[in-house]
């Protein structure tokens, strides 16, 4: 090669890894983002997907999912997300590893800061999921996936006849336990205080279910259990008045202390529900024009990865609309 040919060459290099503008970028890497990613790839709009601190989202922190229609024999949750992401990539999708940092929806084209990058967008689409909150132990880290859980639907097939333990004393900890009754011989959950936050209903329900037991006033100290070694073995409970601990044995837990949506970057430039979720209408559109919204991070209840990637194509054909009238 010619020393000009070499320069041609590697300027083309470098101008290719230096484009900034992208007609759709994505933000979020979890079922939603990746099917957004797939439809948008295959409509030739080369999206650029920035995967947020957790590639792959939820699903990630899941092992077994039975649940995903299309794998009879079920699948482990990051190889889902794995060929989620190998399918986007295979249309053109690009996907960049990194946390978004800013985002200016004010001007056009959108903003998008990602550390030291910046990139600008004729679409946007938004699936940064929502986290559940957990306890913050050590052994709640390290046996998460394995008898630790924030998702009884996707993972109480897995407690058949064992013993579980519910945290938490709102309408998401007494839906998990109801929905646990139906695997689990005993369910206990272990509230904070003496009176639960969940809607009287709930309450009613959940106290009335002969499997469902409730020791009050109490936190989780400490889980456990080795990973390696059949996962969760039990707990070790904490009694808030009278300070005295014990251990309690079970086979899983479930954390219900509720999920926050990761809406914070959005503050003040779209609008979100009395729950902090972003709010969308006809679709996945959001109050800003171009800017769509998919998954976890527009829908509280249902926070199935089918739902989450049923939204996301939504999201995907909502753009590409967009995009063509903007064309037009
Ligand atoms: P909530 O915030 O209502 O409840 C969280 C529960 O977890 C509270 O009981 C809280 O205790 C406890 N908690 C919070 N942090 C900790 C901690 N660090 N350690 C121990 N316990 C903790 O969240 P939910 O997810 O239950 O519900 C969110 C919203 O969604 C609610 O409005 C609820 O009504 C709604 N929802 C409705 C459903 C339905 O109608 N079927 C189903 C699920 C949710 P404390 O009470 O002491 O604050």
């Amino acid at each position: 090669m010619s020393f000009i040919g070499f320069v041609v060459g590697f300027c083309y290099i470098k101008a290719v890894e230096k484009k900034s503008h992208y007609r759709v970028v994505i933000l979020g890497s979890g079922a939603a983002g990746l099917t957004a990613a797939i439809y948008a790839a295959r409509a030739n709009l080369e999206p650029l997907v920035i995967e947020g601190s957790q590639p792959g989202g939820q699903l990630t922190i899941t092992t077994d999912v039975e649940n995903y229609p299309g794998f009879p024999k079920g699948i482990l949750g990051p190889e889902l997300m794995e060929e989620f992401k190998r399918q986007a990539e295979r249309f053109g999708t690009k996907t960049v590893f990194g946390d978004v940092t800013g985002v200016n929806l004010k001007q056009r084209p959108f903003q998008i800061t990602a550390g030291k990058e910046s990139y600008t967008c004729n679409a946007l689409i938004i699936a940064t999921g929502a986290s559940a909150k957990l306890l913050g132990l050590e052994s709640e880290k390290k046996l998460m996936g394995y008898g630790v859980s924030a998702c009884a639907t996707c993972d109480g097939f897995f407690f058949k006849e064992k013993e579980v333990v519910v945290v938490g004393g709102g309408d998401t900890a007494m839906e998990e336990a109801l929905f646990l009754t139906k695997y689990a011989t005993k369910v206990s959950v272990v509230h904070r205080r003496s009176e639960l936050r969940a809607s009287k209903i709930m309450q009613d329900r959940a106290k009335k279910n002969p499997r469902i037991s409730f020791i009050w006033d109490s936190v989780l100290d400490d889980i456990y259990g080795n990973p390696k070694d059949g996962g969760v073995k039990g707990v070790r409970l904490k009694n808030l008045r009278s300070g005295a601990s014990q251990d309690f044995k079970c086979d899983g837990i479930f954390i219900a202390i509720g999920h926050e949506p990761n809406t914070k970057l959005f503050a003040g430039q779209l609008e979100v529900d009395e729950f902090g979720y972003l709010k969308t209408h006809n679709g996945t559109s959001t109050n800003v024009p171009g800017v769509f919204a998919c998954g976890d991070v527009q829908n509280r209840i249902y926070r199935q990865a089918i739902t989450a990637a049923r939204s996301g194509c939504m999201a995907a054909i909502d753009a590409e609309k967009f995009l063509e009238s903007l064309e037009e």
